[in-house]
């Protein structure tokens, strides 16, 4: 397939290597990033656009998105896809799906979880909005670039799913560092906190899965140095964006927005940005009552 990849930084990169080495024909564009082995350069992203039956972009946030659909949408072929893998707010995937549309193209937005070790193996989980024609054309490159793809519904339901997804995650490793923070002071120790909680109501994917106290669980940031893994500074910004939804949709999220407001605190008055975000446990660990 002609495919034109736009946004090759940390998850683009190795996306696009992946779509490439499984014989796919990928033109790439990025303003800095270098060209991932295998991928031809464009000299601009209408370029990597042009003929592609398929344009995935990877970039930052919801206003570089428009922006770059801006140039994309009106040099592509109509029936081809736009395909949006970035985290971004649901009003600027609706958008730019409703201005893709509007031109005779598909659309789809398809954030992923699974990181950067997902993007280089190939073992994305993608959540998908859009159309099934528009599914159904990308899921060969999902599958590449991934493990599994579930399409969620109408365009905006796989960047609802992700946000949805990861405030769960956040509010959870809060939870979690605050309850072993307190266990710590109740003279409990962490193995045998793990063992209990790993294996009761209390269970949960930042317990078991991805333990943040170190030495306990599985291997995890945590056994790291809490090097990411998955930085606190990118669940913030998941954080802010399922805020941004919930205040559009009129939901009441109350933890949701603590999180959102304990992850900025860490990230910009204290030590947590380029820190992994169950790096919590410290911080709770630290701290007193008040
Ligand atoms: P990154 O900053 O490494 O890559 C983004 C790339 O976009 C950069 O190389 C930048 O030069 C390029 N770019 C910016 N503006 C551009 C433009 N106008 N034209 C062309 N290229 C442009 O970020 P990343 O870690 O690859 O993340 C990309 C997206 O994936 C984000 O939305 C992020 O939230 C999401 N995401 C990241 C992770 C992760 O663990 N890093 C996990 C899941 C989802």
């Amino acid at each position: 397939m002609k495919i034109g990849f736009i946004g090759l930084g940390n998850m683009g990169g190795p996306m696009a290597a992946n779509l490439a080495r499984a014989g796919h024909d990928v033109t790439g564009f990025d303003l800095t990033a270098p060209m991932p082995e295998g991928v031809r350069a464009a000299d601009s992203a209408e370029a990597a656009a042009r003929g592609a039956e398929v344009v995935i972009t990877m970039l930052p946030n919801g206003d570089i998105l428009r922006a770059v659909a801006a140039q994309v949408i009106p040099a592509m072929d109509a029936g081809a896809v736009l395909c949006d893998c970035s985290t971004v707010d649901v009003d600027s995937a609706r958008a730019v799906a409703a201005e893709a549309e509007a031109k005779g193209l598909g659309a789809l937005d398809a954030p992923v979880s699974g990181g950067v070790g997902g993007a280089a193996a190939g073992t994305l989980t993608f959540m998908v909005g859009g159309s099934e024609a528009a599914f159904a054309k990308v899921a060969p490159l999902f599958e590449i670039m991934g493990q599994k793809a579930v399409h969620c519904g109408a365009p905006g339901a796989g960047q609802a799913a992700k946000i949805c997804n990861n405030m769960i995650l956040g509010v959870t490793m809060i939870a979690t560092c605050e309850a072993f923070a307190l266990a710590d002071k109740l003279g409990l120790d962490r193995q045998r906190m793990f063992d209990v909680v790993s294996t009761s109501s209390g269970y949960s994917w930042t317990m078991n899965a991805y333990c943040p106290a170190p030495g306990v669980g599985p291997q995890s940031p945590a056994d790291n140095g809490y090097k990411p893994g998955f930085a606190a500074e990118l669940m913030l910004k998941d954080l802010r964006l399922s805020q941004m939804a919930a205040e559009a949709a009129d939901a009441d999220t109350p933890m949701g927005a603590r999180a959102a407001e304990l992850y900025a605190q860490f990230v910009e008055a204290e030590d947590g940005k380029g820190r992994d975000f169950s790096a919590m446990l410290p911080r709770f660990e630290a701290r007193s009552r008040d």
